[in-house]
């Protein structure tokens, strides 16, 4: 009952720009040795007390969904018990019903609207039964059971959501990932809907209108891997080796979806994990559904894993990026049944444990299940600048996150532990070999199979199969934060190397003198007409003295990061700087290498020592030679960003007018490869502004094909999207052409977004208000639409916002799930350049000094970016 969109609907209609700081939400979570046990969310000190005295626990769960805003429910939880504490059980549904204790109705339960407590009177050493009747929420946004309406034929669609800690939102449970139950679920729908669940259907009874599904006894699954679903869905199948696998899709998009491919690509997951792992799939089936206005990219229930819809669905031929990151979700997901669904994390204070694994297993998946998908640039390329970007900012954290309180859980989402987690498991792997890393991952399955474990648990295992310790390992990855900057020194005489040094500091100037991060890395020594050179070197502390490369001949340049091991950012020396600009680069053949060489020269720009016009012109310049499709968007995406946030408008309006150009012709240049011209398509459609641009974008619409292809609705859409940002005025009825042209659900969603990009204030402050008041606006359609609310071009208009999208800060926290946070942030934030921008965020930090310590890294992370910002605009001037 805790769960109600009432006061921010009030403070969103009555006062939009002057959001109240909602009382109470200061201090939640916060570790106190007086919080009741039963007090708000479900605490450390409650949750160690259930594991301790609360063993084999099962739910018999029954539930009755329709088209209605809330469901009706049963749930028997059976357990053994030892001690004489009071029971606390988590709920905070709608509404609690009758409560039974071991065959004795409760006649007044204690119920406090988060816990229900049952007295030790009530309950008996050994076997107890409880029952509980209750009503829970459904609604598009903000309950655990999310309701989608199909727009195209109106059909309802309902699936659970519970991660990190929302299955008390939905039943009585004991909502923690250390005390795993049995789940046996019996669920009644309409007749004309399929329910799916973690089980396989055991029988189904049906009345002229209803059907109940009942599905077998689960494993023992921990609370938030609970997940059915139910609506008129499409199902597909394929058998291979005796293995069913069943996907399903909502009818109005069953036409569209590449069944086949899906499938088969979850069969390659699997059996490769299989294989790894030394293990069998660990749960009794394997289904996969599309999830319509899936707030996330996918999501690993076992035996029901849910995609993300409109990621998995391509409108329009898809680049290689863009399958390639399709197939590592399927594996992410997959090497979850064993990394978090077969082991799970004791609390989410490790729940890098897992996304890091998951992670890191896709990426070897892929390198062997496809070699030519350059996996480990993919690795690369989707981890690495995400990790050091938010790893180097005064907001991030260690991997290993306190946390006193699961309602704070929904913070430890992030770059650390998706993108910094995985990059440290890949140096733990390269440090103990491949061996002895494959050894420990399988002793510490087959240890802790259904059940839990931490990463002491896990480095103790790697550490014994490889024979070392990894105590310093921990103590520098798991629980201390930040990372180094590494920098190569290197001294030339006679035209030969007399001495190379690699120079390590902390990332953040206040973690200095705090001890240099002991690492494995490989030196690359680039020459222009001999083989380069790769030296292994373990750093030890600040300074390291590369021995072997003593003598060498001078290199064209050093790159201290070769097949990228370490877990480091690297900044390059002047002499680098110089050959790299000077031609080097485009001499690269190793796509990682290249990819990474370029990311380093991005980051001498972020740290002010490139000015970023040189960096824009040089990839103007490298485009046209560029190959490799995967690299465009990265380049593109940097070019974008040095244009439209950190060049002077002089600098700006030079550079654009030749990226137009230089895009234009390559898009245009049908000698390239399909990947590569869509690549600068898309790059094209962000940065086109001048009039020749905007007349090129008008050309897209009426032409036939667009780089080498049919144009399509999605391509349609960006370009309008690009005009109404532009504020064109030929954009209204180009945007009412389209909507009425593409009546299908992405064109639904796409007509919504486009609307938050129109430049007007009274546009900006209807969707302000929407993003809390709407009840019927789901996340997907709000996330979506944050970056055309925020375009740059817009700054002026969006400013007023910027203080009131932080005071809503707790609000999004508490009601939004866990991804929202993070892009509402980096949306606000990234809409804005100026110094008076970065002076509204650093007023409200300092008016908040007992903001939560995991929202102000959260603000901390995101205003990292403007700061930079606006320093190199100060440089560049
Ligand atoms: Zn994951």
């Amino acid at each position: 009952m805790i769960k109600t969109l009432a006061r921010p609907l009030a403070f969103a209609l009555l006062l939009p720009l002057v959001v109240p700081f909602p009382v109470g939400a200061q201090q939640r979570g916060k570790a106190s040795p007086q919080a009741p046990l039963d007090g708000h969310g479900v605490s450390l000190e409650l949750a160690r007390l259930r594991a301790r005295t609360i063993r084999d626990v099962r739910y018999d769960l029954t539930l009755a969904l329709s088209s209605a805003d809330s469901a009706t429910g049963r749930v028997r939880i059976t357990f053994a018990r030892t001690g004489h504490d009071d029971l606390i059980i988590d709920f905070r549904g709608r509404r609690l019903g009758t409560v039974v204790a071991n065959g004795k109705t409760l006649v007044t339960p204690s119920f406090n609207g988060n816990h229900l407590r049952i007295a030790n009177r009530d309950l008996r050493t050994g076997e107890n039964i409880i029952d509980a009747d209750f009503v829970s929420e459904v609604a598009p946004s903000g309950a655990s059971i999310i309701r989608t309406r199909d727009a195209v034929d109106g059909s309802e669609y309902l699936y659970t959501l519970l991660v990190p800690a929302d299955a008390n939102q939905l039943f009585p449970s004991f909502d923690q990932p250390g005390l795993k139950a049995r789940v046996t679920l019996s669920l009644t729908a309409p007749r004309a809907w399929a329910a799916l669940a973690n089980g396989s259907v055991r029988t189904a009874d049906s009345t002229a209108d209803r059907v109940t599904t009942h599905f077998t006894e689960t494993k023992p699954i921990s609370t938030y891997l609970i997940g059915f679903s139910a609506g008129p869905w499409t199902r597909f199948s394929s058998t291979v080796k005796g293995r069913t696998i069943g996907l399903y899709v909502r009818k109005s998009r069953a036409r569209e979806v590449d069944a086949d491919t899906l499938l088969t690509l979850s069969h390659r997951a699997l059996s490769w994990m299989e294989d790894y792992f030394g293990r069998a799939y660990p749960f009794e089936k394997f289904d996969l559904m599309l999830a319509p206005a899936f707030p996330f990219g996918g999501m690993e229930h076992p035996g029901l894993v849910m995609y993300n819809e409109d990621r998995f669905i391509f409108r329009d031929r898809p680049t290689l990026a863009r399958r390639v990151g399709r197939f590592s979700t399927i594996l992410h997901e997959t090497a979850h049944q064993w990394f978090g669904d077969l082991v799970t994390m004791r609390w989410f204070d490790d729940l890098w444990l897992k996304e890091g694994f998951a992670t890191y297993m896709g990426a070897k998946a892929l390198a062997d299940l496809e070699p030519t998908s350059d996996s480990w640039k993919s690795f690369y390329q989707g981890n690495k600048p995400t990790a050091y970007a938010v790893d180097q900012t005064m907001g991030t954290t260690p991997l290993w996150q306190s946390l006193a309180n699961l309602d704070q859980a929904k913070s430890a989402y992030g770059a650390i532990v998706y993108n910094k987690a995985p990059s440290v498991l890949k140096q733990l792997n390269h440090l103990v070999g491949e061996d002895g890393f494959k050894r420990g991952v399988r002793e510490f399955l087959s240890t802790h199979a259904y059940a839990n474990a931490t990463w002491q648990n896990l480095l103790a295992s790697i550490g014994t199969a490889s024979g070392r310790s990894l105590d310093a390992f921990g103590a520098n990855f798991m629980v201390r934060l930040g990372l180094p900057i590494v920098e190569p020194r290197i001294q030339i005489v006679n035209g030969k190397i007399a001495r190379l040094e690699l120079v390590q500091r902390a990332a953040q100037p206040t973690l200095s003198g705090v001890g240099a991060w002991p690492m494995r890395t490989r030196v690359l020594l680039a020459y222009a007409d001999a083989p380069s050179e790769r030296l292994d070197v373990d750093l030890s502390g600040p300074v390291t003295n590369v021995a072997a490369a003593a003598g060498k001949p001078a290199p064209l340049f050093v790159f201290p990061n070769a097949d990228d091991y370490g877990y480091f950012l690297s900044l390059l020396d002047t002499a680098s700087v110089r050959s790299l600009e000077g031609g080097a680069i485009r001499a690269i053949s190793e796509p990682l290498l290249r990819s990474m060489v370029w990311g380093a020269l991005w980051d001498q720009v972020r740290d002010t020592r490139m000015p970023p016009t040189r960096f824009a012109d040089l990839v103007l310049r490298e485009l046209p030679e560029e190959r490799d499709e995967q690299l465009i968007p990265s380049l593109t995406g940097r070019l974008d960003r040095a244009i439209r946030a950190y060049v002077s408008d002089a600098d700006a309006a030079r550079l654009r007018a030749t990226a137009e150009t230089v895009l234009w012709t390559g898009l245009s240049d049908s000698s390239r490869p399909f990947g590569v011209r869509r690549g600068l398509l898309d790059a094209f459609i962000n940065v086109a502004a001048t009039d020749a641009g905007r007349i090129k974008l008008m050309s897209l619409l009426s032409a036939d094909s667009v780089a080498g292809e049919p144009l399509r609705d999605p391509t349609r859409w960006s370009v309008i999207d690009r005009l109404i940002v532009l504020d064109d005025a030929r954009a209204p009825s180009l945007l009412a052409t389209q909507v009425a042209r593409d009546t299908t659900a992405d064109g639904r969603r796409r007509a919504f977004t486009a609307g938050a990009a129109r430049r007007t204030a009274t546009s900006k402050a209807d969707y302000f208000s929407r993003f809390f008041a709407d009840k019927a606006l789901n996340e997907d359609w709000a996330s979506s639409s944050l970056g055309g609310f925020n375009a740059l071009e817009h700054s002026e208009l969006t400013l007023r916002f910027l203080r009131p999208a932080l005071d809503s800060l707790p609000y999004v926290q508490q009601n939004r799930r866990i991804f929202f946070l993070g892009s509402w942030l980096s949306s606000f934030l990234g809409g804005h350049r100026s110094s008076e921008a970065l002076a509204i965020v650093q007023t409200w930090l300092a008016a908040h000094p007992n903001l939560p310590a995991d929202l102000r890294q959260k603000v901390l992370q995101s205003a990292d970016e403007l700061d930079r910002t606006v320093r190199i605009r100060a440089a560049s001037r």
